[in-house]
């Protein structure tokens, strides 16, 4: 589903971001991500998402080879993956319904599909009755919740999370995490950037640990390398 070949990044400043970074994650895999600050962890998700390009070396992401793709077919490879982020980046002027309806009228949806598949997405993820509600009005956990309801209304196959908790108290951690485990048991793949050691180590989940722009680790059933 995602294969990295010796893959580098670099900025134009500083030391490189990544440095030779190989990879595979089959498809249905839900993998952590974990390593220190500035590791190199949010540049390798924008190169997944095509928002960068490395230096050198050849990423695939769902059969699409990331160095043939044309800048115009961006948007549509882009529907391959649903990404969350710390921040939830939710418009704040929209209420629930109409945050996730977005993602669906940016690919068209036809509105008859649109109005089951939004409820169909709030419902999985326990908002269905806060469909009016604003940005403002829900917690922390509520709104990276909505966050994920518009990540995967269209159905993407790969699901990319970057610190998805790391606004987020322990139990409204616990509750995304558990989340993300139900969508990657529909099947799909799932990354989590974290810096959630518990959880990392009460997961069990493969666990690929990155350090200065290198992998230093990935261990399946894994857990939180502790440094020193
Ligand atoms: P992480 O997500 O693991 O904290 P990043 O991928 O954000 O790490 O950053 C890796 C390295 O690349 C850091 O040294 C960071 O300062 C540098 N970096 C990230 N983005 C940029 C940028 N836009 N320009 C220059 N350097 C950057
Ligand atoms: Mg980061």
């Amino acid at each position: 589903m995602i294969i990295l070949e010796d893959v580098s990044k670099s900025y134009s400043t500083g030391a490189p971001a990544l440095n030779g970074i190989s990879l595979h994650i089959e498809p249905g895999e839900f993998v952590f991500i974990v390593g220190d600050s500035g590791s190199g962890k949010s540049t390798l998700i924008k190169l997944l998402l095509r928002e960068l390009t490395p230096t050198s070396g050849k990423i695939f992401v769902n059969k699409y080879d990331l160095s043939k793709l044309k800048r115009r077919k961006i948007p549509k490879f882009r529907r391959n993956i649903g990404v969350v982020f710390q921040d939830f980046r939710l418009l704040k002027d929209r209420n629930v319904y109409e945050n996730v309806a977005f993602a669906q009228r940016v690919i068209e949806v036809p509105p008859r599909e649109m109005r089951k598949n939004v409820p169909s997405m709030l419902s999985m993820v326990g908002l269905a009755e806060k469909y009016k509600a604003r940005p403002r009005e829900l917690s922390g956990g509520e709104q990276q919740r909505v966050a994920l309801a518009r990540a995967l209304v269209n159905k993407p196959p790969i699901l990319l999370a970057d610190e998805p908790t790391g606004n987020l108290d322990p139990k409204n951690s616990w509750e995304i995490m558990k989340l993300l485990e139900e969508i990657n048991k529909s099947g799909t793949t799932v990354l989590v950037v974290t810096h959630n050691r518990e959880i990392v180590n009460a997961m069990r989940k493969r666990v690929i640990t990155m350090k200065k722009g290198i992998i230093v680790s990935d261990e399946k059933k894994g857990g939180y390398i502790d440094e020193d």
